[in-house]
């Protein structure tokens, strides 16, 4: 059966590193736009030239711009399961839906896909542990893996191998904002699917392994009540 899940949890809360585990392991592809966007910027693409002093800053892209994305995203992925071609069994949004506007575009994209929506998992995380998380986050210039340098000494850093980069939407001023936004237009997301009791949460304040053995968990407990 095919698995449609979107990972959802205020910035900082570990999406972006439960993503990168997850996914390859369920083998469900990654729809994550703040990295799509990234990599738009990188490129020097027509988007990412539209989109660079919004991430910058630490605002969201305009949702017609995001929504058509992740329309030929997930059009691509749901062409790539129903193929048959056994690497891909499905999709893991990270970073989509922001808001309400943008989960009631997501379902409107999955009708005309006629594909459905299979859990939503909300990564639970104080607000406190956000905040420090987020300060000490760098991104390895090389590898793009993410590190948190909280406590560790030049040393320990050094020992990473390779220069660490910190992005500007992490300094303390476009955090405050991001959080922000997460609060007025990101929670009541949660409240959208959960009216519809797709949100599972997990505890995302513990180690990495264990916050994914959760997700795991949540996905299949899921799958196994569709199936029967
Ligand atoms: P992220 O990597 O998910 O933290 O996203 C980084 C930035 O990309 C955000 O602060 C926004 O500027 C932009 N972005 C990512 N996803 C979305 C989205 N679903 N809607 C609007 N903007 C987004």
């Amino acid at each position: 059966m095919a698995v449609y899940a979107i990972l959802m949890g205020a910035q900082g809360s570990g999406k972006g590193t439960q993503a990168a585990i997850v996914g390859p392991e369920l083998k469900l592809a990654k729809i994550a736009t703040g990295e799509l966007f990234r990599s738009a910027i990188a490129a020097r693409s027509e988007l990412g030239l539209q989109v660079e002093g919004l991430l910058a800053r630490g605002e969201l892209v305009p949702d017609d711009v995001t929504n058509a994305i992740v329309r030929e995203r997930l059009a691509s992925i749901v062409a790539q399961v129903r193929s048959g071609d056994d690497a891909v069994r499905g999709a893991l949004f990270d970073g989509f839906p922001r808001n309400v506007a943008q989960a009631a575009a997501l379902d409107g994209i999955f009708a005309d896909l006629g594909e459905t929506l299979t859990i939503v998992i909300e990564i639970d995380v104080p607000r406190a542990a956000l905040i420090e998380r987020l300060a000490g986050r760098r991104t390895g210039a090389r590898t793009g893996t993410i590190y948190n340098v909280n406590g560790l000494s030049d040393e320990e850093i050094a020992a990473f191998g390779e220069e660490l980069i910190q992005r500007d939407d992490d300094q303390p001023e476009a955090i405050a904002r991001r959080l922000a936004i997460y609060d007025e237009q990101t929670a009541p997301v949660l409240a959208y699917y959960a009216g519809r009791g797709l949100v599972t949460r997990v505890n995302g304040d513990q180690d990495v392994e264990a916050v994914t053995a959760e997700i795991r968990e949540a996905i299949a407990s899921r799958v196994a009540a569709k199936v029967s």
